[in-house]
């Protein structure tokens, strides 16, 4: 057996108190990318980079050119959980697992079963009329082409936090207080380089921080344990590992 699985898998076998942390890493293997990492990409089709696309600004002031890539890039409605969200709703349900943490917009880990998940960038799955407060599901963007528009007239948001949003301030309460209160953290498919993953990871004070990410991180050297690989393989063997 792989010697990082196995100790991986003792970790878990003797906690009942993790928290897991994840960034768009975990959902690549679903086929949703990491915008971040894509600029290249987008800069054929895109006047701008996707962090202007993708910031309050561009949304009030070019929202046509916003929903152009909004519902280009960032909706994958066919999507479904991959290895590394079956294997952590298994945890969930095991009693190990607390609470998922993630920068995902996508909802996978709570379609995987997870039943206590912290969106700290908020949902695609859900999206808000700007006046009346209406809620309206993914099925909107199949409904309407464009920009979407409320029944009472006013353009719909889609309920993410954009670039210059400040994040949900109760959300972010609770994330802090798992990681503080956690015995074990797993950090995975995430780079740490962006805010607010990095100094929410300083709120943990054990001694069983583990990194799954398949590049290097700047706080590799703080962990107790790093795993460099994909995600949903490493949660998958070490929790059929666990469950035996
Ligand atoms: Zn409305």
């Amino acid at each position: 057996m792989n010697d990082n699985i196995s100790k991986l898998k003792e970790i878990i076998e003797n906690s009942d108190n993790i928290v897991f942390f994840g960034g768009a890493g975990v959902s690549t293997e679903s086929g949703i990318p990491d915008f971040r990492s894509a600029d290249g990409l987008y800069s054929e089709s895109y006047k701008y980079p996707p962090e202007t696309m993708l910031s309050r600004t561009f949304f009030m002031e070019h929202t046509e050119e916003f929903y152009r890539f909004y519902r280009e890039k960032m909706l994958y409605p066919d999507a479904e959980p991959n290895d590394a969200h079956k294997a952590l709703a298994e945890l969930e349900k095991l009693g190990k697992l607390k609470a998922v943490i993630t920068q995902n917009v996508d909802g996978l880990h709570t379609r995987a079963g997870n039943k206590n998940v912290l969106e700290l960038h908020g949902s695609a799955l859900r999206n808000i009329c700007m006046s009346c407060g209406e809620c309206y599901t993914l099925g909107i963007f199949r409904e309407t082409e464009g920009v979407p528009i409320c029944k009472c007239g006013v353009v719909i948001k889609p309920d993410v936090v954009l670039y210059e949003e400040g994040l949900n301030p109760a959300i972010m309460q609770k994330a802090t207080e798992a990681i503080y209160d956690a015995d074990v953290l797993i950090v995975g498919g995430t780079s740490l380089n962006v805010y607010p993953a990095a100094g929410m990871i300083d709120y943990y004070r054990g001694n069983k921080l583990i990194l799954i990410n398949k590049s290097a991180t700047p706080y590799d050297r703080h962990a107790n344990l790093v795993i460099r690989d994909s995600i949903g393989k490493v949660l998958k063997e070490t929790v059929c590992l666990a469950r035996k």
